[in-house]
């Protein structure tokens, strides 16, 4: 039987390996950290579920579910609080909700638009007009801030892009690329023109297609106990039939029919290599096979995040803080991007009597918080909540973690980068990829890639 190697055990790896075991193909793991699950861990701290670092997955995708299905976690699922959601922006040092309607940074509604104070009037009008707007030829790609500059003014990316999407990816709009990050909006824009034509217009036709009465789907979903439950039934799941080893693999090189693998002062051989670390780790790793796609690996960004969970007594509260939280525009930001109230996005994860909250810092802007003590850690997140959420608790416990280099940045030309690196990857033989630096960055998406891997590792018969 062939040998089949993944080096990387976050759920991209972790995937490639269930998905391997289910089809009856044996593998080994090569994970460096002693834990499997990557950026996704859960803690539990005095009765509150804490992730470390993910705290849910886009219900829209449906890989992630599909696998949780597959495992017999379906009674575990739960969806955020949708009709509490509500979100704020620090604007001029007050916190402002967003207006109601927005899918994304695209407005639907026009009251909460004409009401809010998180635009000027200038935007606003700006917004209106932009139904106007005919579809215009564009070729190639260009920033996530330069296409909503063009259809929404600067202030839309100031206040709606730029907040939104570093609590996604921990970047900038103006670096972000817009084919890869909102590739339904350029498509829409292509369509329609007026991106809130395209929204409204396809919105219009799911209606027309869902029965009447159904409930909406939840945005995000998770895990009751949180997501860590799902890598623990993963491993539970493929003990005593894939190998792990905590070790780091430091070098690969090509050998007749195969690879094999630099280990600590050791070699092993594989005939079939799934990459399932972070594509700056497989840069390093991969010179002596190609090194090409390893310069095109190290050719894709990283950011480094930072999370902050801090348990407060909700009796220590005047009044308990409202909505799933607040982000911080960078006009606006010290070192605070985003932070969550995790009790109202998510049943079962906080008891009665505790507020928590989830911080972020870090991003392409703010790398260097990661090498800050905890001490000085904290003392500027509890500072910064107190003065933006009006508040005077203190903290009861505190967990931070720290994830250096984690989050892939999809910047203006990715599509023609993971075109290359698949191209390059198609001419070597038992070679495959997967993680979050190529095609999607979110569970789902890792997910996915490493079912495909698996799937063609499964599907094209290794070389006699
Ligand atoms: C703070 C944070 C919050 C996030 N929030 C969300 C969210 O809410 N929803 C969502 O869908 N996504 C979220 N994401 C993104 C998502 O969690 C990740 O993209 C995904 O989990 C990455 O999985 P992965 O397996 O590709 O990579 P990782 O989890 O980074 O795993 C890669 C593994 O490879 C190992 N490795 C690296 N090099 C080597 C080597 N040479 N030898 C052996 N092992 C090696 C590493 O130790 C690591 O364990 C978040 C990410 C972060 C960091």
């Amino acid at each position: 039987m062939s040998k089949v190697v993944i080096i990387g055990g976050g759920i991209s790896g972790l995937s490639t390996a269930y998905y391997l075991a289910k089809g009856g193909a044996a593998c080994t793991i090569l994970e460096s950290r002693p834990r499997l699950g990557g950026v996704i861990q859960t803690d539990h701290v005095e009765g509150c579920t804490i992730e470390a670092g993910p705290d849910s997955f886009l219900s829209a995708k449906p890989a992630a579910l599909e696998l949780i299905r597959d495992l017999g976690l379906a009674d575990q699922v739960i969806g955020s609080n949708d009709s509490l959601r509500k979100t704020y922006v620090r604007k001029g040092g007050h916190l402002v909700p967003l207006p109601d309607g927005l899918m994304m940074m695209v407005p639907t509604k026009i009251l909460p638009l004409v009401t809010t104070r998180l635009l000027s009037w200038s935007t606003k009008i700006r917004m209106g007009l932009e139904l106007l707007r005919s579809p215009k030829a564009k070729a190639g790609d260009e920033s996530v801030a330069q296409f909503i500059e063009e259809h929404y003014g600067a202030e839309a990316v100031d206040y709606l892009a730029e907040p939104l999407l570093s609590g996604i990816y921990g970047g900038s709009p103006s670096d972000l690329s817009v084919n890869s990050v909102l590739p339904r909006f350029v498509d829409l824009a292509k369509q329609y023109g007026s991106l809130t034509r395209g929204v409204l217009a396809q919105r219009a036709k799911a209606k027309s297609k869902t029965p009447s009465g159904t409930q909406p789907e939840p945005l995000f979903r998770t895990l009751k106990g949180g997501l860590g439950q799902m890598i623990d039934a993963i491993t539970a799941s493929i003990r005593g039939k894939v190998e792990t080893r905590q070790v780091r693999a430091q070098a690969v090189e090509r050998r007749a029919g195969g690879f094999r693998i630099r280990l600590d002062g050791d070699w092993m051989e594989a005939d079939r290599l799934v990459v399932a670390c972070e594509a700056h780790s497989g840069s390093r790793l991969l010179p002596g096979v190609d090194g090409r796609l390893a310069e095109l690996l190290g050719a894709v960004p990283y950011s480094s995040s930072m999370t902050v969970a801090l348990g407060f007594n909700t009796a220590d509260f005047q009044t308990p803080p409202d909505g799933f939280g607040f982000l911080v525009p960078k006009r606006e930001r010290r070192r605070l991007v985003a932070c969550t109230w995790v009790g109202t996005k998510f049943s079962y994860r906080v008891p009665e009597g505790t507020v928590l909250a989830r911080c972020f810092l870090g991003g392409t802007g703010d790398a260097a918080i990661l090498q800050e003590s905890d001490e000085a850690v904290l003392g500027a997140v509890t500072a910064e909540l107190h003065e933006i959420a009006g508040f005077q608790a203190q903290p009861r416990f505190k967990r931070i973690s720290r994830w250096p280099s984690s989050m892939a940045q999809y910047t203006v030309g990715h599509p023609e980068r993971v075109s290359e690196i698949e191209a390059r990857l198609a001419a070597i033989e038992g070679l495959h990829i997967a993680g979050n630096a190529y095609r999607g960055i979110g569970i789902p998406d890792c997910i996915r890639m490493g079912k495909q891997a698996a799937e063609r590792i499964l599907t094209v018969p290794a070389k006699a």
